[in-house]
């Protein structure tokens, strides 16, 4: 019964009229039938090829991000840090993982209690250790 079905339809891949026995037929013939299968292989190659490119630009981004994270660990700046026990603004933000912008304002909000020695700003280790105290 399915084969007396006629369903008038475009092809997919060179857009001509053209009359289906089947429902799912997409194409005028065997030949445009291929043809669309090895551009669509054609064009999936693409993409993935596309894809990887994107993937280790990416990778790189993050491997560099993580590289610049660990630099004061490998130099050994951050376990000289932790040792402290009087640290630079600057100091206290990479102890923390912050920026130095980060400790200024909570500075200013007091929520860092700091100290001055001379005209520089100190703050206590015990002020960041506070920080994470409920
Ligand atoms: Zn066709």
């Amino acid at each position: 019964m399915s084969s007396n079905i006629k369903i008038p339809k475009f092809c997919q891949y060179c857009g001509q009229a053209f009359v289906a026995q089947t429902t799912t037929t997409r194409y005028c013939s065997k030949t445009c039938n291929s043809r669309h299968y090895k551009q669509l292989k054609r064009d999936e190659k693409v993409r993935a090829t596309l894809k990887e490119q994107i993937n280790s630009v990416t990778n790189t981004n993050v491997q560099d991000l993580q590289s610049l994270q660990n630099l004061p660990i490998k130099s050994g700046n951050f376990i000289n840090l932790r040792d402290k026990e009087f640290l630079s603004v600057q100091e206290a933000a990479i102890l923390v993982g912050a920026s130095r912008w980060t400790i200024q304002r909570m500075i200013q909000r007091d929520e860092i209690k700091t100290g001055k020695l001379g005209r520089r700003t100190i703050i206590p280790r015990t002020a960041i250790d506070n920080l994470f105290k409920s």
